[in-house]
């Protein structure tokens, strides 16, 4: 037998009923995981959206370059672009370190230059 009295895990109101109830009510069942999960969704947030808006950006340099010419730069970054944030990256050579935000990726090339490429399958 417990001998502490169950308390809700949010409002610490002593708990009736079921001995795995850890809420009162569902308003505390949320407000409980919006306290622990808050920051964290947040950060989530800004960190996709900063992928989503990196991908916009290569895909239209891509769309009016394709890879066959190299993009400064520095004109990704007038457009926003975060060089930290990306989903993956592959080596396809010594010195060829492709870097993708979704399906749209780039390789810095000579000076201060960008390849920007389109992947077709992961
Ligand atoms: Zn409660």
């Amino acid at each position: 037998m417990e001998m502490i009295a169950k308390q809700c895990l949010h409002c610490a109101k002593k708990l009736a009923g079921r001995t795995d109830k850890k809420f009162c009510n569902h308003y505390c069942r949320s407000s409980y995981h919006n306290v622990l999960y808050g920051n964290r969704s947040n950060y989530m947030r800004r960190v996709n959206g900063l992928l989503l808006r990196n991908r916009k950006i290569l895909s239209e340099f891509f769309a009016l370059h394709q890879s066959d010419t190299l993009v400064p730069l520095s004109e990704l970054y007038i457009k926003g672009f975060s060089l930290g944030h990306y989903t993956h990256q592959q080596r396809k050579a010594k010195n060829q370190l492709y870097t993708y935000c979704y399906e749209y990726g780039y390789m810095v090339t000579g000076k201060n230059c960008v390849k920007i490429v389109l992947q077709f399958n992961t």
